[in-house]
């Protein structure tokens, strides 16, 4: 096993990762910013590392400074969470050049998935489905790129291949609006990614947003575990998830669950992994792939059992998975609220002091967060503050177990979107489950 994880990332994925780490007995180090002295599991780590200023740029993103607290300290591997430098594939190169372990998918083949029209591309090729769109980037000539929507059929959304966090798209529904929509989004996706390349695609009236948990060993075995319901977003952002996706057929999971599998291990896929597809009238479409763990992989645990971060450093460490596809099963149902530090009606970030931090409790109640009474939230990072995950064994009780949990949950001093999640709990169309990815925005009259 690992002796020492360096871990290059903050607040509740740190010390979610710090935690499996521990039980491990796998010495920790926590590398932070100025503003983040105080956070839980840099308070916990065996070593810490200061590594930059508050703003991320400087610190959490500050390459050099990360390696150089790796080397300072003798880590032996580099956990990178999500957000920050997860997905950047000179990093993972970076930290593979420097002698550490990469606990993550091959640097290659984030740079494969990195791309949109790359992925996209790859994923047709192993037989995975894909969104119908132009099949490449989009060139300058208008004339063409407006015969390629006609055939593809309005609405179409322009994509940029280096996207992520739900920028760098525009939904376009006529002819006349597409050449400017493409120099929009360009000008967008240099600005925010370095890189104007986009793409075309249909734009799905009323998908939901279905995606695959995948682990792969790296000593070419593979499995899946299930699937997630993330439709539940604002701004592309996603506010609610459960597991299993509601509606869905034994057949069609296992179909799409061993597509990925296939597709994980033609490309040389390692460490944990997932597939996002939309989903709509029995189809599913893939977006993307995410090349490291994500914030909702609570609920897959859940309804597992498996411990996916426990799985990520066991494959770092060289060794292969411990069960096989058939050994996994479905049990009941998880669903994960994020608790974001926001005005529930503005959504405006509510950074600050927490006075009072009282975490919900009793069978089937998971809390992953880094708040304790008297921390104080800065205003720099991401809003989310904590994950609010329940199980039960069936979706109606799980939603009942949610309520109850949403009401117990005390967080003084700052304001979140606790109430929001209380509303949408006694939705009618969420408590019938299978809602698209729309429906979120429609009811807050967005
Ligand atoms: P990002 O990497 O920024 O998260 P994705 O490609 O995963 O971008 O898309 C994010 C969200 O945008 C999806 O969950 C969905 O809500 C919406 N979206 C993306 N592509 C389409 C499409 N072809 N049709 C309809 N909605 C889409």
């Amino acid at each position: 096993m690992l002796d020492k994880v360096l871990i290059a990332n903050r607040g509740e994925v740190a010390l979610r990762i710090q935690r499996a780490c521990r039980e491990l007995g796998i010495r920790t180090v926590a590398v932070h910013s100025t503003a983040d002295t105080t956070l839980k599991h840099v308070l916990l780590a065996d070593e810490t590392v200061c590594i930059g200023p508050p703003p991320s740029s400087g610190s959490y993103l500050n390459m050099p400074a990360i390696i150089s607290a790796a080397e300072v300290t003798d880590a032996e591997a580099v956990h990178p969470g999500f957000g920050f430098l997860s997905e950047n594939a000179d990093f993972a190169e970076r930290v593979e050049n420097s002698g550490f372990v990469w606990i993550g998918p091959p640097p290659e083949v984030i740079r494969l998935m990195g791309d949109k029209i790359s992925a996209k591309d790859a994923m047709k090729k192993a037989g995975v489905p894909t969104v119908p769109g132009s099949d490449g980037p989009l060139g300058e000539d208008v004339d063409e790129n407006a015969r390629m929507a006609k055939d593809i059929g309005y609405p179409v959304i322009i994509k940029a291949a280096a996207g992520g966090g739900g920028r760098g798209m525009r939904v376009v529904h006529t002819e006349a609006s597409l050449a400017n929509a493409i120099a929009v989004t360009r000008v967008e996706a240099r600005a925010a990614f370095g890189n104007d390349t986009v793409y075309m695609e249909k734009f799905l009236g009323r998908p939901r947003h279905i995606e695959f948990q995948l682990l792969c060993d790296g000593h070419g075995n593979g499995v899946y575990l299930f699937e997630r319901d993330c439709s539940m977003q604002r701004r592309h952002q996603k506010v609610i998830e459960e597991a299993p996706a509601p509606g869905l057929s034994p057949e069609l999971r296992s179909t799409m669950g061993e597509s990925c599998v296939k597709a994980c291990l033609e490309f040389g896929y390692r460490s944990a992994g997932t597939f996002e597809f939309l989903y709509q009238d029995g189809r599913f479409y893939f977006i993307e792939m995410n090349t490291r763990l994500q914030v909702e992989h609570p609920v897959t645990e859940m309804i597992t059992g498996v411990d996916i971060v426990r799985e990520q450093l066991r494959i770092a460490a060289g060794e292969k998975l411990s069960f096989r596809q058939e050994d996994l099963s479905i049990r009941g149902h998880a669903i994960e609220c994020r608790i974001n530090a926001e005005d529930p009606k503005t959504f405006m970030p509510s950074p600050g002091r927490v006075d009072l931090w009282h975490p919900p409790g009793g069978p089937g109640v998971r809390v992953d967060s880094h708040l304790y009474s008297g921390y104080s939230v800065p205003p720099f990072y991401d809003s989310m503050v904590a994950k609010l995950i329940v199980h039960s064994d069936s979706r109606g009780s799980a939603i009942s177990r949610m309520y109850v949990a949403l009401t117990e949950m005390v967080v003084d001093g700052i304001k979140t979107n606790i109430p929001l999640h209380l509303e949408i709990m006694q939705h009618s169309a969420f408590k019938a489950g299978g809602t698209d990815i729309h429906y979120l925005e429609k009811r807050l009259g967005l």
